[in-house]
């Protein structure tokens, strides 16, 4: 039988833009698969905005000062208060599989307004083995 819990939205266009779902962010979400590269880091992160996903938003994006259960409050809410409609990735300077950082500008729109930011990106650890992390943004 096809189908299972959450087939229908995997099967959905991805928030970032992507095909389906559970072809674009969804493995990332779920741990399945691993950013390759920067911007992919970005898009998933975006998506998780869009889709609440507060868990992969924390992994993410170390922030040694906040304890968990802080961060988990102020990214709930963050969700729920902004309505992500669509991303445009504008630029992206390193964050390949060979960089050890890299930089995304984009451009976010959401129900009243657009966020322009550029992120910097930047893999666990110094290493390239190291998950993309998102770092901070630069402007
Ligand atoms: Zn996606």
């Amino acid at each position: 039988m096809p189908g299972g819990f959450g087939s229908a939205r995997d099967q959905s266009s991805c928030p970032c833009g992507g095909r389906s779902y559970g072809l674009c962010c969804g493995p990332l979400h779920r741990g399945q698969r691993r950013a390759d590269t920067a911007e992919q880091l970005m898009r998933s992160r975006y998506s998780a905005f869009a889709r609440r996903e507060v868990d992969y938003l924390i992994a993410t994006h170390p922030q040694p000062g906040l304890s968990e259960s802080e961060r988990r409050l102020a990214l709930g809410q963050a969700c729920r208060q902004t309505r992500w409609l669509g991303l445009t990735v504008l630029a992206v300077s390193g964050g390949g599989p060979r960089d050890l950082e890299g930089t995304v500008q984009f451009e976010a729109r959401y129900r009243g307004g657009v966020l322009k930011e550029t992120s910097l990106f930047a893999r666990k650890g110094d290493c390239l083995t190291g998950p993309w992390l998102y770092v901070r943004s630069l402007e």
